[in-house]
């Protein structure tokens, strides 16, 4: 019940261009099929293993996001299935990706992360890096993979002027980023941000894709 109502009010406050992932990681799959039941089609996970075991058991009709960190080792074990991979930060992964999607006779969605954040320990690339893997020969070689906008996560912080300062820069270069690389491409037209915390701002600033936990689901 507590989900479905969760669930209600954060759709509630949407406007229809903010997809919403419903983050189901540590969930048991009754969390999961609570809210299935009340149309939520789109769950995020960020374990591979996890995804996996989920992805076999819950209904086909569902979008899985990787969410997660990602390793390269492991991409083959979501190729066959995934939605959408939030979290792509090095070439390296995307030359992984495009290899199991070919595999699988697919065209796999991914996002590409930018670091925004102040801590050190978060991945994602900075704009050197990015410039650099759009930039490069081996991307323009991709068939089978689609770059469908930005990731970024904020600072854990209770401040928000800091937040809003990093979901704003994800912004800026995403709009950039079009413009130089895909101003043909209507693809590229999803800017991942915004968790249960700080959706509201990641909104404000431009969110089109909000991954939400805790708030659906309870806490873990
Ligand atoms: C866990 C997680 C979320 C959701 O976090 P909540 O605070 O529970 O909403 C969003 N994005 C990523 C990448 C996560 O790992």
């Amino acid at each position: 019940m507590a989900i479905a109502t969760n669930l209600s009010k954060i759709k509630d406050n949407l406007s229809n261009h903010v997809t919403l992932v419903a983050v189901s990681k540590t969930k048991p799959n009754s969390a999961i099929e609570e809210a299935y039941e009340v149309g939520q089609r789109i769950f995020g996970e960020n374990r591979v293993q996890e995804l996996v075991e989920k992805h076999a058991s819950l209904p086909n009709n569902i979008e899985w996001h990787m969410i997660g960190h990602l390793q390269s080792k492991k991409v083959k074990h979501i190729a066959p299935f995934v939605a959408l991979i939030h979290g792509v930060d090095t070439i390296k992964l995307l030359e992984e990706i495009n290899k199991r999607a070919k595999q699988n006779d697919r065209i796999i969605p991914c996002l590409l992360q930018m670091h925004i954040a102040q801590e050190e320990t978060k991945f994602g690339l900075d704009q050197e890096e990015l410039n650099g893997l759009l930039a490069s020969d081996s991307f323009a070689q991709m068939d089978n993979v689609t770059i469908e906008g930005l990731m970024g996560m904020a600072t854990f912080t209770s401040d928000q002027d800091q937040v809003e300062m990093e979901f704003s820069s994800l912004k800026t270069v995403f709009d950039q980023t079009k413009k130089t690389y895909f101003s043909n491409n209507n693809r590229f037209k999803t800017i991942s941000m915004g968790m249960s915390g700080d959706y509201k701002i990641a909104i404000d600033k431009g969110s089109t894709m909000i991954r939400v936990g805790s708030s659906i689901f309870g806490g873990r």
